[in-house]
């Protein structure tokens, strides 16, 4: 049991030391700018249009003036926008043009230092892009704005189910672990078997620590969820978070209840992409509110056309805040609809569903149990962390419980090294039995509308 005095001292260093000194070396105005998105939460819903309007003629101009690819793309008249519905002047990013093109997206006057991330995100296409600190103090400000809204703030105990790098050294581990407990965070990999033996051990450091809040991937909060149900666990008082909150992958709806009860509070999705941050987060109503003072979410039709509110199609993105790259247009591969009726709660942000997410899976063979999927795109990351170029976009598929098919699109140059290193990346955590297969295409079709992913089973 750990001792409330304990718990304070870890919330103090996280809260006072770990936070402001990494804002400090990050160039990051964090105390500004949540104070600027409190403000926010409190304009009216004109006043919030108004704001999120001045901010997207802002980084349309930036953009222009800055880089290369949108002087070239961007129309001269799409700075004078007189409504949102304007943006359609500009045309759309998808994933494979942010690949090809993301050094020329980088503007020349970003705010701050700008990073460098990256993703293979749900489709299998890896995808390189660039941020400055301006944006990633908002995605920062979002993610604790939405938990404000719950009584958290940065810096509060976290339980986190989340993948480690795929690293394997014992330097990574160490400074990933050191990294998560200044934080305040606990964190179990979910890329390593998560089995019974392990859903037990991360139910008692639940009751052990008692995390104000459970932070994990869908899947994996599904399996815990279950495991919870399975084994007659329910949290009580003081055991239970403020708050549970899950991404980057689906939840069924059913697991999602399963989870409120089990858990004793509600089960929240956070929708965001890479490329982006966040985009929206759930109020105490459970409707998802997108934050539109960091993204315009556009919903578009197959044929390019607007949707109506509450109309289902493709989710546009374009972020209002990352100078050092600004996205414009960027189609995420999500499909989801818009509401413009007010939600109960009183925020001024609209409101969105998301149709059908990213659908990681997990992985089971006969030597691992339940794997969380986006192992393979954290594989996809270490080939690039690493400069092995070769995999353009990639599908792995179970044929059976110890056979997998990899299919590749090669980039160029193509090193041979990159099939060789995921496969044995996959083995490492997947099992030595397993049998891998490799096969290259010119083109990896899309799945059925909405449902993008690099997994599949197929058996
Ligand atoms: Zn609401």
């Amino acid at each position: 049991m750990m001792l409330p005095g304990q718990r304070a001292v870890y919330a103090t260093v996280a809260k006072r030391l770990y936070f402001p000194m990494v804002d400090r070396s990050k160039g990051s105005p964090f105390p500004d700018r949540l104070a600027e998105g409190m403000r926010n939460q409190r304009l009216s819903p004109k006043e919030l249009a108004a704001l999120q309007l001045d901010r997207l003629r802002r980084i349309l101009t930036h953009a222009r003036e800055t880089t290369p690819y949108y002087q070239r793309t961007l129309p001269e008249a799409v700075e004078r926008i007189d409504a949102l519905s304007d943006l359609r002047r500009a045309p759309f990013i998808t994933k494979n043009d942010l690949f090809e093109n993301r050094e020329l997206m980088r503007s020349t006057r970003p705010k701050g230092q700008i990073f460098s991330g990256s993703t293979s995100g749900s489709t299998g296409i890896a995808s390189k892009f660039y941020f400055d600190s301006e944006h990633s103090t908002w995605v920062e400000v979002i993610r604790w704005r939405g938990r404000s809204w719950w009584g958290l703030s940065r810096g509060d105990s976290q339980l986190v189910l989340w993948s480690r790098p795929v690293e394997g050294s014992q330097w990574v581990e160490l400074t990933t672990w050191a990294k998560y407990r200044l934080r305040n965070c606990i964190q179990f990999d979910t890329f390593k078997d998560f089995d019974d033996a392990k859903l037990e051990k991360v139910y008692r450091a639940i009751i052990r620590e008692r995390p104000r809040i459970i932070y994990s991937y869908g899947s994996s909060l599904g399996k815990l969820a279950d495991y919870f149900d399975r084994k007659g666990y329910e949290l009580r008082g003081a055991q239970r978070p403020k708050m549970v909150e899950f991404t980057a992958d689906h939840m069924f709806e059913s697991e999602q209840q399963i989870g409120a009860r089990v858990f004793g509070t509600r089960v929240c999705p956070a929708y965001g992409s890479s490329e982006v941050g966040g985009v929206s987060q759930m109020c105490r109503e459970g409707r998802l509110h997108i934050s539109t003072d960091h993204v315009v979410v556009e919903t578009v039709r197959e044929d390019g056309e607007l949707a109506a509110p509450g109309e289902t199609a493709q989710l546009v993105l374009t972020t209002l805040n990352n100078f050092g790259a600004p996205l414009i247009r960027f189609k995420v591969g999500d499909l989801g609809a818009i509401f413009d009726e007010p939600c109960r709660c009183g925020l001024p942000f609209p409101t969105m569903k998301l149709v059908s997410g990213k659908a990681a899976d997990l992985i089971t063979t006969s030597e691992k149990e339940a794997v969380s999927a986006h192992l393979l795109d954290y594989i996809n990351l270490h080939l690039m962390k690493h400069g092995i170029r070769g995999v353009k976009q990639f599908l792995v598929e179970q044929t059976a419980k110890d056979a997998f098919r990899l299919t590749m699109v090669k980039d160029q140059p193509f090193d041979e090294r990159a099939p060789e290193i995921f496969a044995a990346k996959m083995r490492e955590y997947l099992g030595e039995r397993i049998a891998i297969t490799t096969t290259y295409v010119g083109e990896i079709p899309l799945q059925t509308t909405g449902k993008r992913r690099y997994f599949k089973k197929v058996f």
